[in-house]
């Protein structure tokens, strides 16, 4: 499903991607662990076609082709998804019409009859059950003067309704507490098929209690370094980074 190679990437003139290496197949969740600046959000950013980065060298491959020219809404409609570290506030657009607007352009191009107003909120309740989110953020404009806890939700909340091939979750899980984090990962969870794939991108290890990987990944100054299966996580949590750092 995803094939990045050798992936060096720079934002503002700085390289912070310094020769990536990461295969992901389909069914596969894989967590990417590593210490604060290390480039787990430029990576997430860089997969998802944020113009702020830019690919110096190096090949991202989704489903055989090579995506680095691709806009990120085609990116997005060809099923991939970002979820933000931080979510960003969109005051006067409401967060049902930004959702179904995103979720009818993807509809269109798959060749799919778009969804009106009433067929969606039928769409929108089942899946805000999965993350427990409150009805009333439906009606309010996107992120904005959500808590924290509920901006995460309503990111969980997207994914669910436009059901990605591929999502990459950044930090989902900070600034969560222990419910929240566990209602996240359920729906995170329920959302999982043979057919698509989940790159978590974490501090902690608590996540992965709940959101069980197949891969543990460490990067660290623009590399992966590491690589284990979940328990590496937990040898991560007692012994820190030091260890492969200094290897
Ligand atoms: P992580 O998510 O692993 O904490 P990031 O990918 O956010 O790391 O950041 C990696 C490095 O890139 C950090 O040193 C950060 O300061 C730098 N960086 C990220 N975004 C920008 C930006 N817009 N301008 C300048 N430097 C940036
Ligand atoms: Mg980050």
């Amino acid at each position: 499903m995803l094939k990045i190679e050798n992936l060096h990437a720079a934002v503002e003139g700085k390289t912070i991607l310094k020769g990536l290496n990461l295969t992901v197949n389909a069914g596969e969740v894989h967590a990417i662990m590593g210490p604060n600046g290390a480039g787990k959000s430029t990576l997430a950013n860089v997969i998802a076609g944020h113009d702020n980065y830019e690919v110096t060298d190096g090949a991202i491959y989704y489903e055989g082709n090579d995506i680095i020219e691709m806009a990120p809404e085609n990116r997005a409609r060809n099923g991939i998804f970002l979820a933000f570290q931080y979510p960003v506030e969109i005051p006067g657009l409401n967060n049902t019409y930004f959702l179904r607007a995103a979720l009818n352009e993807k509809k269109k191009f798959l060749g799919e009859p778009e969804v009106d107003a009433a067929d969606f909120l039928v769409i929108a309740r089942e899946k805000m059950k999965l993350v427990e989110m409150k009805k009333e953020l439906l009606r309010r404009p996107v992120n904005s003067g959500f808590s924290g806890g509920e901006k995460k939700r309503n990111e969980i909340f997207q994914m669910a309704v436009l059901e990605p091939k591929l999502a990459v979750l950044d930090e989902t899980d900070s600034g969560l507490d222990i419910d929240a984090l566990r209602i996240v990962s359920k729906g995170v969870n329920a959302l999982k098929r043979p057919d698509n794939a989940t790159i978590v991108v974490t501090h902690y290890q608590r996540l992965l209690d709940y959101i069980v990987p197949d891969f543990v990944h460490v990067l660290y100054d623009g590399k992966i370094i590491h690589s284990g299966g979940k328990e590496l996580a937990l040898e991560l949590e007692e012994k820190g980074y030091d260890w492969l750092i200094n290897k």
